[in-house]
């Protein structure tokens, strides 16, 4: 019973309501609110004076009407039949008594903000006042209380147990937003989880680079992030980026099977969307320039997967190549039996030295067919690892990509128009 006379303690020195004392002993007893171990704990409190009053014992009568108004309402009973008076309960000290109103409204207030997001799957943040939190400790440390809870945690757990009964998850693994409800000024913040889509592009013209393309009046390309702005619009969001397997050169088209993306879309009002629709109006939007085919919903996980190029396995390009001085018999098969299975050795290519730090890359080309488009015009078919420079392996860069189709030809070859035609990510 040293619980009961601890509890007993408390309420001797401070008002509180069910909830408030409960809390002190939440960890005693198992599948009740902390509203059940208050509201117990004073009826067995109010029992024990009303027994030593039976039993005559005189200095009991003197404890408990000084008692009764920080016990409240359980009291009042004993308090009318011992006084011939109605009790007036003291508000809880901690909460003021208004926890209880709170934690309904909050769930109210909290469901009504989903709503309007249109998130099913949330979890609930708390912030309390600091005053109350430091009263809560003092109380747990004068009374050298052990098995306490927070009020902070009791928040948490109760107004995501109402919002749950409002018709919500709640996921503590992959939330889609999170709710801070703060006690007692009832202020609520909601952090929207990013909408993450994923599928695959097609670019079908050149000149359009993969990142929103800022510029001071100079060059200006449009770009795959520009072309999701649809998507932006429909999914009523903050920003749009894209996390593709890898890029291809801004004059580079990416056809074939199209390349593999996660496309991220900041604080969206619209969860549910319309994919096929979507498509659409992308489609429309960039006058088919580009065009997207959305698989499903990703989660944040796999966003640092598709970033980096090293999970690109390999690629299909397609080159239009001018050799000067032209093409003889013998050049395509020589090209097609040196390239096949070969380890390229490569620089960081000149055209982007400036900005990539300069270093020695071994990369793999698979495959290479070739066709001759008649003059000093050939077409090739390229098979190579993620990551290879295509344009380097065909003009060779100077010696700075070994072996190429310079090289191999020992003649001059440079690539005039490249396509992407298949993107293989590693997974
Ligand atoms: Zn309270």
């Amino acid at each position: 019973m040293d619980l009961v006379f601890k509890a007993l303690e408390v309420l001797r020195g401070r008002p509180l309501c069910d909830r408030c004392l409960g809390r002190f002993f939440a960890r005693f007893g198992y599948g009740w609110s902390n509203l059940d171990r208050g509201s117990a704990i004073k009826r067995v409190i109010v029992m024990y004076y009303h027994w030593r009053v039976r039993s005559g014992d005189k200095g009991a009568l003197e404890e408990f009407l000084p008692l009764a108004p920080n016990i409240g309402v359980e009291a009042s009973g004993l308090y009318r039949l011992l006084t011939g008076a109605d009790l007036e309960v003291k508000p809880c000290s901690l909460c003021g008594g208004s926890l209880e109103g709170f934690l309904d409204n909050a769930a109210t207030s909290v469901a009504g903000l989903l709503r309007v997001y249109g998130v099913r799957r949330f979890i609930v943040g708390a912030r309390v006042d600091e005053g109350i939190l430091r009263v809560e400790e003092d109380i747990a440390l004068k009374h050298s209380l052990d098995g306490w809870e927070s009020i902070k945690n009791e928040v948490k757990r109760e107004v995501g147990k109402r919002v749950e009964a409002l018709g919500f998850t709640a996921d503590f693994t992959s939330p889609e937003a999170m709710v801070i409800v703060e006690f007692p000024s009832g202020e609520l913040e909601i952090i929207v989880n990013s909408l993450i889509l994923a599928g695959r592009y097609w670019k079908r013209g050149r000149l359009v680079s993969q990142a929103y393309w800022p510029s001071f009046g100079g060059v200006k390309y449009y770009s795959i992030e520009e072309a999701l702005t649809p998507l932006l619009r429909l999914a009523e969001g903050e920003s749009v980026i894209l996390h593709a397997a890898g890029r291809e050169d801004v004059d580079a088209r990416m056809l074939g099977t199209g390349r593999p993306a996660l496309v991220e879309v900041k604080a969206p009002r619209v969860r549910e969307l319309d994919l096929s629709q979507v498509e659409k109006a992308i489609e429309e939007a960039s006058k088919g320039l580009v065009a997207f085919k959305f698989e499903g919903y990703a989660n944040r996980g796999m966003v640092k997967v598709y970033k980096e190029e090293a999970a690109v396995k390999s690629k299909v390009y397609k080159a239009l190549i001018a050799v000067r001085g032209g093409v003889e018999a013998g050049d395509l098969a020589r090209l097609e039996e040196n390239l096949k299975g070969a380890t390229i050795m490569q620089r960081t290519p000149l055209r982007i030295s400036r900005r990539k730090k300069d270093i020695m890359r071994a990369k793999k080309v698979y495959e290479v067919k070739c066709r001759a488009l008649g003059g000093p015009f050939i077409e090739c078919l390229i098979k190579a690892s993620g990551g290879l420079y295509v344009k380097e392996l065909i003009s060779g860069d100077n010696g700075r990509t070994r072996p190429s189709f310079t090289e191999t030809l020992g003649k001059e070859a440079a690539c005039l128009e490249l396509d992407v035609l298949l993107v293989t990510p590693i997974s």
